[in-house]
């Protein structure tokens, strides 16, 4: 059962009172067949999930000759590479025979992995796993050297993965998935979890603008999604990071995210946008995840291409006006 207070579910893995999803997904017997339609198994998967959240605490007992939740979802995964749609875009780029989408990505690269000790006070430390590749393309990007690079780093394969987070399991608080952005690896993470069994929890890590397919998938997965929402209409999200439909699929999948995890949501100020996005994103945030735990960020630098008036940091006063609206609407914010 999902806990009211914001990441208190993340905090009971912690204290070890209660497990992360991904190995409840792993231990939960679902029959199917790998012949199947897509629709049976997206519906088999949708409702197994549901299922598996409203019963963490009376889980059935395990069947070793049944294949699991995730070995379901690792199908799925494998079916969404045939035709790439693992997020909004659905470029159909078939990746399994090498060719490649909107974000570059065929087989998913490892651009670095450390423990990271800057993430948010809940996270910290974190073992951070950076892809490389991103499904926007943000004029502002800070981390442009792996984002807009998708053959940075290196391929690696999931069990090599899956033995450093076990070398770190106990030491660190949690496994971070992030890029770039981690959708176009969401098939190599699932691989890795089932080679994993470090009692871990996960954290997705990204923009969010996955399809609604790669979000069902994943859901049951992830403990913490470490969601940005950066915009608060269409029109910035496409001039700035070439994002159609942004606001609905994002605000989509935030509520997705919520049915089967916990929310911690960064959103950053940018300068000259507190009225068009800043605003809009709290004030869906106060209405549509009101259990989120919110970081109103001030260090936007102007980097990459940022040009315009994007070429300045934000004012005091923008920061200030956003984060006393952000008071106002009674949003958990972090320290
Ligand atoms: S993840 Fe990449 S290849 Fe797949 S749909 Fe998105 S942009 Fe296209």
């Amino acid at each position: 059962m999902l806990c009211v207070r914001a990441l208190g579910r993340y905090s009971a893995i912690l204290d070890g009172e209660a497990r992360p999803l991904y190995l409840a997904s792993k231990a939960w017997p679902v029959a199917f067949e790998a012949d199947e339609s897509d629709e049976n198994l997206l519906r088999l998967n949708r409702d197994f999930t549901s299922t598996m959240i409203a019963r963490l605490g009376d889980p059935p007992s395990p069947n070793a000759s049944m294949p699991s939740l995730l070995g379901l979802k690792r199908e799925l995964a494998r079916r969404t590479l045939r035709s790439c749609r693992f997020c909004e875009r659905a470029c159909g780029a078939d990746r399994g025979a090498g060719e490649t989408g909107y974000c570059g990505v065929a087989e998913p690269r490892v651009a670095s992995e450390f423990v990271h000790l800057g993430e948010e006070p809940e996270l910290v430390p974190s073992h951070t796993i950076f892809f490389s590749g991103c499904t926007l393309k943000c004029v502002y990007c800070q981390n442009w050297d792996i984002s807009q690079d998708p053959s940075a780093g290196k391929a690696v394969a999931p069990k090599t993965i899956a033995g450093w987070i076990g070398r770190r399991d106990g030491y660190v608080r949690n496994v971070n998935w992030v890029g770039g952005d981690p959708t176009p690896a969401l098939a190599l993470v699932l691989d890795v979890l089932a080679e994993s069994d470090a009692r871990l929890a996960q954290v997705w890590n990204s923009n969010m603008y996955l399809s609604e397919r790669a979000m069902r998938i994943l859901a049951g997965t992830m403990d913490v999604y470490l969601a940005d929402l950066k915009y608060g209409n269409d029109d910035c999200a496409l001039g700035l990071s070439d994002a159609p439909r942004y606001w609905a699929t994002v605000t989509r999948n935030l509520r997705i995210a919520r049915e089967s995890g916990e929310l911690l949501v960064r959103h950053l100020v940018l300068p000259g946008h507190v009225e068009c996005c800043s605003l809009p994103a709290l004030e869906w945030l106060a209405k549509g995840a009101p259990d989120a735990k919110v970081n109103v960020m001030a260090q936007y630098r102007p980097g990459y291409k940022a040009s315009g008036g994007l070429a300045r940091r934000p004012t005091m006063g923008e920061v200030l006006s956003v984060q006393r609206r952000a008071l106002e609407l009674g949003l958990d914010l972090t320290l």
